[in-house]
């Protein structure tokens, strides 16, 4: 029998980066595996528990028997419920056609990019952004175009540096807001500006991800797609992870124009075909019976953030900004830069990381990964005891840099 064994890896993976929030995530498991008291900041996750309705919801549709394929779109139930939370809480109206459920916001990402992107196609994406965005586009065969904010900006971009961004080939506008890493906000009126952008140019399509759209201090959530200019080209992803502390049950959903929606079923309907069922039924109960656990972990959130803020900025060197949703924090590093501690230079933000992780034993996840190389993320998912002392490690190991 032959040993032999031919590796053979599609240029289109071995092209593909490894998310690096999972990546160190994992990281700082095996190193508490080792022992080591490890606090980690790493991975954007509530670290409350699904609401107890929710999960009863759950155990009620197992009883009752909801437990075979749905139809590959999501139970019309659910649809339903998303068309209900859409009118409420957005002031969009989607019929049940435009609705598709998804395991997990980021299948429906890749579900869209999938179904609307063509080789050599841009798609120009509002940086700092989410890690998957720029690998999900690249697998579609799209090419990511990053418009950059730095945190003077309040990493938000301008509708002028969307508009200096775009080519005969740009195909897509993607972004999230409240986003992840910052925790930026765009406000109506500059989400209105965008808008106006993208409606003067024909065949480009909105990718706006609300999914941390319930994690919002300002009080009001805008949604691109609501303005009349481009409701007919955005395609809105939600999901359960965040707002309703679901990240294990893998659902997220879109409202899309119909033709797009059936698109991304089709792709659905050869990968992964519909949603868990008993998860689909949960989630409707979620979406329309008491959310004050919801604003609960909400104001649990803004408490942490205000908290993390002020013992951020007492660190010399460490830039912070207000992010005024989700639950990062996304400081601006680059005044270490050049620094050591021991044998060990920081150059980059990697280097910060590596530094942090293994000399005061705290997982965060490096700008570099979100396309801004001055910044890390924190994710301050965490209880405040956790919180306070990464930060303490943090300052400690900053002191060390000279
Ligand atoms: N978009 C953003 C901005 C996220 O932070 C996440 C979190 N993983 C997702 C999408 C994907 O969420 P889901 O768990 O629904 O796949
Ligand atoms: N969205 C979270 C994060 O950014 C979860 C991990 C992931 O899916 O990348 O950390």
């Amino acid at each position: 029998m032959s040993t032999v064994s031919i590796q053979h890896l599609s240029q289109r993976i071995q092209q593909m980066e490894e998310s690096a929030t999972i990546r160190m995530a994992q990281m700082a498991r095996d190193l508490a595996a080792q022992g080591h008291d490890v606090i980690s900041l790493s991975l954007g996750e509530p670290d409350f528990d699904t609401p107890a309705h929710i999960k009863e919801a759950a155990k009620k549709a197992l009883d009752e028997g909801y437990t075979k394929y749905t139809p590959v779109p999501g139970l019309v139930e659910l649809r339903k419920a998303i068309q209900t939370k859409f009118k409420r809480d957005n002031g969009m109206d989607f019929g049940l056609n435009q609705i598709v459920v998804s395991n997990g916001a980021k299948q429906s990402i890749a579900n869209i990019c999938l179904a609307l992107l063509d080789e050599g196609d841009e798609v120009v994406i509002l940086a700092p952004y989410w890690v998957s965005y720029s690998e999900i586009v690249k697998l579609a065969g799209g090419v990511p175009v990053l418009v950059s904010a730095d945190i003077e900006q309040d990493y938000k971009a301008t509708a002028e540096q969307v508009a200096a961004a775009i080519t005969p080939r740009t195909r897509m506008l993607l972004f999230s807001s409240p986003c992840n890493p910052t925790g930026s906000v765009y406000l109506k009126e500059e989400l209105h500006a965008i808008a106006q952008v993208v409606a003067a140019h024909e065949g480009i399509y909105i990718v706006s991800d609300e999914i941390y759209e319930y994690i919002n201090f300002t009080g009001n959530h805008a949604s691109i797609g609501a303005f009349d200019e481009v409701k007919d080209r955005t395609i809105t992803v939600n999901g359960f992870s965040k707002g309703f502390a679901m990240t294990g049950w893998r659902l997220g959903y879109i409202g899309a124009p119909e033709w797009i929606a059936d698109a991304c079923s089709k792709v659905q309907g050869q990968f992964t075909s519909g949603a868990t069922s008993f998860g689909q039924k949960a989630a409707a109960h979620a979406l329309l019976s008491d959310m004050s656990p919801t604003y609960e972990m909400q104001a649990a959130f803004r408490q942490r953030r205000d908290m993390v803020i002020e013992l951020l900025s007492q660190i010399p060197g460490m830039k912070v900004n207000k992010p005024q949703g989700a639950f990062y924090i996304f400081p601006d590093i680059s005044s270490y830069f050049g620094k050591s501690a021991a044998d060990k230079v920081i150059n980059n933000a990697d280097d910060f990381c590596e530094y942090l992780l293994h000399s005061a034993h705290v997982a965060v996840v490096t700008g570099s990964a979100f396309g801004a190389d001055n910044c890390y993320r924190i994710s301050y998912a965490a209880s405040e005891k956790e919180l306070r002392e990464a930060i303490r490690r943090i300052a400690e190991a900053v002191n060390k840099l000279q």
